[in-house]
């Protein structure tokens, strides 16, 4: 209606506009967050992983003191077999690293082994077995696959001698169960992978962890194998969200490698982001509404008043004015202006442009106010009517100008003698004036009206078509009744007026004894005439 969409938009517009640098600050923030984070995934990955190196080289120490601890059991090589094997368990018991014992002639053969599966297989022709028999240390070999079970296995080998004689090999194999957990148990933050890879980039165990898509791509996989140790980021050699860490397992070729899904971090913290954001969207929109409410409350409250002031004053009601200050700097300025113009209007409108003085509709307005005044509070006033005498043939001897100078030097001589503000001096019409009066006692009144009679003959303008040689006035005035209408009230001063007139004119004449009723005042005016 006013234009308010407008005001709706600029409103909401500016809000959001406003919460632009929050939203930049916000991704800001939450990039800043997530490199953090990342930052420390990778920190986590690589003391994860020096802890699953360090559980390794644990693992293995406990293996070669082991293998140092069967070697002093010398009368191993005196046993049967069956009390080998019985020996062997119970050893193996207390150690739940070791998945299997075992003791071999020097010619690669097992034939005692805590899994009676082994007795009898042949493991002469692998390297670790030929390297111990030339070894007085404890080998070990890459992870291979076990002739006896066909799974993965690490196996570490140390001949025993009598002097410069193997009597036999011990082979102690790791549990590739218990090694593989305890590296997982390292990580605290869920993996996508963990594997085993030989110095090629074969995967030789392991894989995309439970619950985990996708797979391990052949770039990632050559990469890792020829780092050895050390990190691939997210988005490099094939790594898309995830970051890998790789560490070669000391004293063999091969490397365990993890994976981390970075894209939990990601989304996670986008949500955070996007939640703050709508929270602080909807706060924002809702203080907007608020704003925008409480606005348009202002402005049509403001705007209503002006459209009542108008409607009064189109009404006739020229009193009317905007009495509300809005507390909207601009209505308020609107305010003062419509009731600006309306004063200067009113006075206008109010005023004969001629003399200055009140015109005829300011006096209709007076005179019905004062009959009100008198019905209510008995305040009582008198009707005064003032014509010049033989004004027309002034106007036809001296001109239209002169008579208009006449009319307004009289107007101001009469002004002069309405001074109380609940008096009134207007022009009545062409060159009759009106005096409404306070004083309703004829003894006070007729001096006052004498004087004022004087006042004029005192202009002393010329009339040279008038008996008495100057301009004159003649005046008549009658005390207004309670039951009186403005027209009657007017008649009888006006009648009274006729009267002086018939008298001889330049004279004041009120209300004669015992004539109240008013048809005697119009006859006045009907003889005059
Ligand atoms: P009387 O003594 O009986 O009042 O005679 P009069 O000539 O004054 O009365 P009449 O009503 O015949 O004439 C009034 C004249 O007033 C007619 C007109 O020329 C003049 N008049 C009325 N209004 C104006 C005005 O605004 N300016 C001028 N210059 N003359 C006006
Ligand atoms: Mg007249
Ligand atoms: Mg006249």
């Amino acid at each position: 209606m006013f234009g308010l969409l407008k005001i709706r938009i600029v409103i909401l517009a500016a809000v959001f506009l406003g919460l632009v640098p929050f939203v930049a600050s916000e991704i800001m923030r939450t990039r800043a967050d997530m490199a953090k984070q990342l930052e420390t995934i990778n920190h986590s990955m690589l003391l994860s992983l020096s802890r699953s190196q360090r559980g390794f080289i644990e693992a293995r120490i406990e293996v070669e003191r082991l293998s140092e601890t069967v070697a002093l059991y010398d009368n191993l090589k005196y046993m049967t077999p069956a009390e080998c094997n019985r020996n062997l368990s119970r050893i193996l018991e207390l150690y739940e690293k070791v998945e299997r014992i075992s003791l071999m002639s020097p010619g690669g053969t097992i034939y005692c082994s805590t899994d009676p599966k082994a007795i009898n297989v042949y493991l002469g022709d692998r390297s670790y077995f030929i390297s111990a028999l030339a070894s007085k240390r404890v080998i070990w070999s890459d992870f291979i696959q076990s002739r006896v079970t066909g799974g993965l296995i690490l196996q570490s080998a140390k001949a025993i001698r009598t002097g410069d004689h193997v009597d036999f090999v011990l082979a102690i194999a790791l549990n590739p169960a218990y090694l593989r957990q305890a590296s997982l148990d390292q990580f605290t933050f869920p993996l996508s992978y963990g594997m085993l890879l030989d110095a090629s980039g074969n995967v030789l165990d392991g894989g995309p962890m439970p619950g985990v898509e996708g797979h391990l791509s052949e770039v990632t996989a050559k990469r890792l194998a020829a780092i050895g140790t050390g990190l691939i980021l997210p988005g490099t050699y094939g790594a898309g969200n995830d970051v890998f860490g790789v560490t070669t397992l000391p004293g063999t070729t091969d490397r365990i490698a993890f994976a981390v899904s970075t894209e939990k971090i990601r989304s996670a913290a986008v949500e955070a982001m996007i939640d703050r954001l709508v929270m602080v969207g909807l706060v924002a929109l809702g203080i907007a509404s608020a704003v925008i409410v409480l606005l348009e409350w202002l402005v049509l409250r403001g705007l209503r008043q002006v459209v009542h002031v108008a409607e009064r004053v189109s009404a006739g009601d020229w009193t009317s004015r905007i009495t509300r200050t809005s507390l909207l700097p601009d209505l308020a300025v609107v305010g003062r202006s419509v009731n600006m113009m309306l004063d200067s209007l009113e006075a206008s409108v109010n005023t004969d442009v001629l003399t200055g003085l009140k015109n005829r509709r300011a006096l209709d307005g007076f005179l019905l106010a004062s009959l009100n005044r008198l019905k209510r509070h008995g305040a009582g006033f008198t009707v005064v009517m003032i014509d010049i005498d033989a004004f027309k043939l002034f106007n036809d001897h001296y001109g239209h100008s002169r008579g208009d100078d006449v009319l307004q030097a009289v107007g101001a001589t009469i002004q002069r003698f309405a001074r109380r503000a609940d008096e009134i001096a207007a022009r009545y019409g062409g060159e009759e004036f009106t005096l409404i009066l306070t004083e309703t006692d004829p003894q006070k009144l007729a001096p006052h009206l004498e004087a004022l009679r004087k006042a004029v003959e005192a202009l002393n303008i010329p009339h040279l078509y008038s008996p008495h040689g100057i301009c004159t006035v003649s005046i008549g005035y009658a005390a207004a009744n309670r039951d009186d209408s403005p027209l009657t009230a007017v008649s009888r001063a006006d009648g009274c007026m006729y009267l002086a007139k018939r008298k001889g004119r330049n004279r004041v004449e009120g209300v004669p004894e015992g004539h109240h009723d008013l048809e005697i005042f119009s006859s006045f005016r009907t003889e005059v005439a």
